[in-house]
């Protein structure tokens, strides 16, 4: 095993030994969340993602990049040699400029575009930000999302009509404009990458709406595909299984954390810097060069299929 791989499982088997329930201790925070408030806060792969150039000279933006899997992405993407752009709410500020602080680092370029991207319009602007900061642009992560199952939301019984709209204009409508508004900058060797979940194979009905939103993520993820070959744009999804981010404590009843991630066959939940190889593999022209169209699962043994 290589040191990276010895330090990740070291750290999780310290945690689960802390957890004996095999999850995180219970908290919450009110949504989107923040990465400081985090008990233990993630590991993004700051210490231990290693770049091999993979990226070099390219440009990408990434929504959802101040926090979770998005900044382990933008961390990697930015050791891999890439300029990146962050989206991100407004009030994620802070977690966009600690992001942005990892990426500058690595003598590349970084900068933090804030919106609401359930707005149509800030989807077209968000991307016409990122083409003129970058001066470019050849990846698209489209990556944030939200679900909200705290109390007595969640399932048919607890849908309430400000979720449902969120849940469907963040998780899907945003992807149909951002992809659009991006599409006109892209070229032959370019990618977008959407992040799936281990919900849209699996889904559990507590989180009855989001998951749906995954599966159309799928779907659309095959449809782009088949349209934008043709300009030769690749199009993928990574599908996470339970990931250790902000999402979860600001979404979910404090007491779940304590099992969150427990009933994987790996026997916990991963961290996002386990996520950002699988992203930086389908940006790289080189490596992932005939590769669209389909969907990695990073689910800690569930079937993504
Ligand atoms: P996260 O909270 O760190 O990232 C989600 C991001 O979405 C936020 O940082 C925020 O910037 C962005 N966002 C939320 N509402 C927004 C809005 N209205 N406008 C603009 N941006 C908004 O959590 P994460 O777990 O890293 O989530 C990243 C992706 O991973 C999401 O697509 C999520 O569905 C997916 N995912 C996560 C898990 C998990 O267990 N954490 C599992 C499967 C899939
Ligand atoms: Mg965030």
């Amino acid at each position: 095993m290589s040191n990276d791989i010895e330090s990740t499982v070291a750290k999780h088997a310290a945690e689960l030994a802390s957890q004996p329930e095999g999850g995180f201790p219970a908290q919450e925070q009110a949504p989107p969340g923040l990465t400081s408030k985090m008990d233990p806060v993630p590991d993004h792969g700051e210490e231990s993602y290693e770049g091999h150039g993979k990226l070099q000279g390219l440009r990408a933006l990434i929504t959802g990049g101040d926090s979770g899997i998005g900044r382990a992405v933008a961390i990697a993407f930015a050791r891999e040699g890439a300029d990146v752009a962050i989206a991100h709410l407004p009030e994620e500020q802070s977690d966009a400029d600690d992001t942005l602080e990892f990426v500058r680092k690595e003598g590349v370029k970084g900068f933090s575009i804030p919106g609401d991207l359930q707005d149509t319009d800030t989807c077209a602007r968000t991307v016409e930000q990122a083409v003129e900061s970058l001066g470019g642009l050849d990846i698209l992560v489209n990556n944030a999302a939200y679900h909200f199952t705290r109390g007595d939301a969640g399932g048919l019984e607890g849908l309430k009509q400000e979720n449902v709209s969120r849940v469907l204009r963040l998780n899907i409508e945003a992807i149909l404009w951002l992809t659009k508004a991006a599409v006109p900058h892209l070229g032959k060797g370019s990618s977008i990458i959407n992040t799936s979940s281990i919900q849209s194979f699996e889904p559990s009905g507590r989180l009855l709406e989001y998951a749906a939103t995954k599966a159309a993520v799928n779907n659309l993820t095959v449809n782009l595909a088949e349209e934008l070959g043709p300009k030769g744009i690749r199009v993928n999804a990574v599908a996470p299984g339970p990931i250790w981010t902000p999402l979860q404590p600001a979404t979910r009843d404090g007491e779940e954390m304590k099992k969150f991630g427990a009933d994987t066959p790996l026997g916990r939940a991963g961290q996002p810097a386990e996520l950002a190889p699988a992203y930086v593999f389908l940006a790289s022209p080189r490596d992932a060069s005939y590769v669209s169209g389909t969907i990695i699962g990073v689910t800690g043994g569930k079937a993504a299929w």
